[in-house]
C-alpha cells in the first residue's frame, strides 16, 4: 500500500493517519470543518481501562494504551498522563460493588485496588469531602483531548520524508462522492489511494448514508452527551475521578452488587447521568456528562443535570467548585450491536470505520493499528 486518503479530521481518522505514515504509506486527510469539532474535541481525554468489559474490549482498550503512552514520547503536546483513577464509593451498597470489582480475575491487569479514605485522600488529596472508599485503576489515564489532532498533525507535518508527499492535510473539504479507491470533495477534486477510509464519526447523513441505509437495523446510533468545565481549581486534582453512578454503566462493573445500588435522583436518572472529572492542564476542570438517545436531539443544553453533577463533584471535593465557564454538548457514534466498533466496506478499496461509542477516544490508536491489519492481511 502506498497512498491512503483519510476523510475526517477527529482522533479516529487522525490514528489512522498516524498508523498509515508509520507504515511509510502517503497519506491525504480531509476534514470538512476548518479544524475538527466532532466528539474528538469535546470528551473528556480519558483513556479509560478501569470499566472495559472483561475480554476483547479490555485487550483492545490496554493495547490503545500501550499505543498511547508510546505516541506521548514522540508527540508530548497530547497531554498524555498516567495519572490513573479514583471511582469514589459515597454509601456501602457502591463500596461493596467496589469490592467486587477489586475481587475480578482481571483486577491486576485494570491496576484495581481498593481504599479506604485516608488512603485514597493520600492518593488525591483534592477528595476533602465526605466518601466511604474508592477503586483506584493505575491504568486509567488523560489526554489533553483539545490539542490531540492538532498535536498529532504537526508531528505528522515535522516528520515528513524531505521528499515524496508523506502528510497532506486539507482542512474545508467535505467528501461527498465515494467511487472505487477514491473520493470526491466538494470542490470537485478526486483523492485517489489503494485505500479511503471513512472516519466521519457520527455524520450518518453524508457520504456514509447511502452505505448504512442498506442495513436491515442500523448497525450504529448516535448518542448526546451535556459537559462543562469551571474555571482553574486552586489545588491539583492527581488523578482523574468518578462518581459511584459511573458503576451503573460501565461492563466491568456489572457484578451481584449493582442491583444493591440505591436509586438515581430523578435527574440522575432521566438523563443516564455519571460524574467523570479530570483537571486539564491549565487547572481547569471538566465535568460530565449525561446521555441522550432520543433523536432528534435538544439544541440546548438543560441546567438540571448540570445542578446534579456539579453537586456530586462538590461533595467528593469538599469544597465549591470554580465558576464554570464553558459547557457544551457532543455526539458520539456507537454500535448497536456487540462489536466494539464498526468498520466495513462501502466500495472496493473504501472502508468506514465509526461507532466505537465513549470508548473511542481511548481505543483510536488500536482501532486504527487493526484497520491496517485487516486490510493488510
Ligand atoms: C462529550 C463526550 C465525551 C467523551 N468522553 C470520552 C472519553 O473521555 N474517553 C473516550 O475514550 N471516549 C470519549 N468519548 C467518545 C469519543 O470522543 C469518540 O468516540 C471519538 O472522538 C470519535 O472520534 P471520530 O474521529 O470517529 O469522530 P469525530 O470526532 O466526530 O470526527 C469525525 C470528523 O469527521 C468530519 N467529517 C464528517 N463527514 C465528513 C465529510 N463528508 N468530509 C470531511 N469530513 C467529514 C467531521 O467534521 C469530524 O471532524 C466522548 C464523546 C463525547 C461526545
Amino acid at each position: 500500500m502506498d497512498r491512503v486518503v483519510v476523510v475526517g479530521g477527529g482522533v479516529l481518522g487522525t490514528m489512522h493517519a498516524v498508523q498509515a505514515r508509520s507504515r511509510g504509506i502517503d497519506v491525504v486527510h480531509l476534514e470538512r470543518e476548518a479544524g475538527p469539532r466532532g466528539a474528538s474535541v469535546r470528551n473528556f481525554g480519558l483513556i479509560w481501562v478501569s470499566g472495559r468489559a472483561a475480554g476483547p474490549e479490555l485487550a483492545l482498550a490496554q493495547r490503545a494504551r500501550t499505543l498511547w503512552e508510546e505516541l506521548a514520547m514522540l508527540v508530548p503536546a497530547t497531554g498524555f498522563r498516567a495519572h490513573g483513577s479514583l471511582t469514589v464509593a459515597t454509601d456501602d451498597a457502591e463500596l461493596g460493588l467496589l469490592k467486587e470489582a477489586a475481587d475480578l480475575p482481571d483486577a491486576a491487569e485494570r491496576g484495581f485496588e481498593l481504599l479506604d479514605v485516608p488512603a485514597a485522600a493520600e492518593i488525591n488529596p483534592a477528595l476533602r469531602g465526605e466518601f466511604a472508599g474508592a477503586l483506584l485503576c493505575r491504568q486509567d489515564a488523560i489526554v489533553e483531548p483539545r490539542r490531540v489532532p492538532g498535536a498529532l498533525r504537526d508531528y505528522l507535518i515535522a516528520s515528513q520524508p524531505t521528499s515524496g508527499d508523506g502528510y497532506e492535510w486539507l482542512p474545508g473539504r467535505e467528501a461527498i462522492e465515494v467511487a472505487p479507491h477514491a473520493v470526491r470533495d466538494h470542490t470537485g477534486s478526486w483523492h485517489r489511494g489503494d485505500l479511503v477510509l471513512l472516519c466521519t464519526g457520527a455524520a450518518y447523513t453524508g457520504i456514509a448514508g447511502p452505505h448504512l441505509a442498506e442495513y436491515e437495523r442500523p448497525p450504529v446510533r448516535r448518542v448526546r452527551l451535556q459537559m462543562l468545565e469551571t474555571a482553574p481549581l486552586d489545588r491539583r486534582v492527581t488523578t482523574a475521578v468518578a462518581d459511584g453512578d459511573s458503576l451503573r454503566y460501565y461492563p466491568a462493573f456489572d457484578l451481584p452488587g449493582r442491583a444493591r445500588l440505591a436509586p438515581q435522583p430523578p435527574v440522575a436518572a432521566a438523563t443516564a447521568a455519571q460524574l467523570l472529572l479530570v483537571q486539564r492542564l491549565d487547572g481547569s476542570l471538566t465535568i460530565g456528562d449525561t446521555h441522550s438517545y432520543q433523536v432528534p436531539f435538544d439544541f440546548d443544553v438543560d441546567e438540571a443535570p448540570y445542578d446534579h453533577l456539579r453537586a456530586k463533584a462538590e461533595q467528593l471535593l469538599g469544597s465549591q467548585l470554580p465558576p464554570v465557564r464553558r459547557r457544551w454538548a457532543g455526539v458520539y457514534s456507537q454500535t448497536t450491536g456487540p462489536e466494539l466498533y464498526h468498520r466495513s466496506q462501502v466500495a472496493p478499496g473504501v472502508m468506514l470505520v465509526t461507532g466505537p461509542g465513549g470508548r473511542g477516544m481511548t481505543c483510536s490508536p488500536a482501532v486504527a493499528e487493526e484497520t491496517f491489519a485487516t486490510c493488510e492481511s
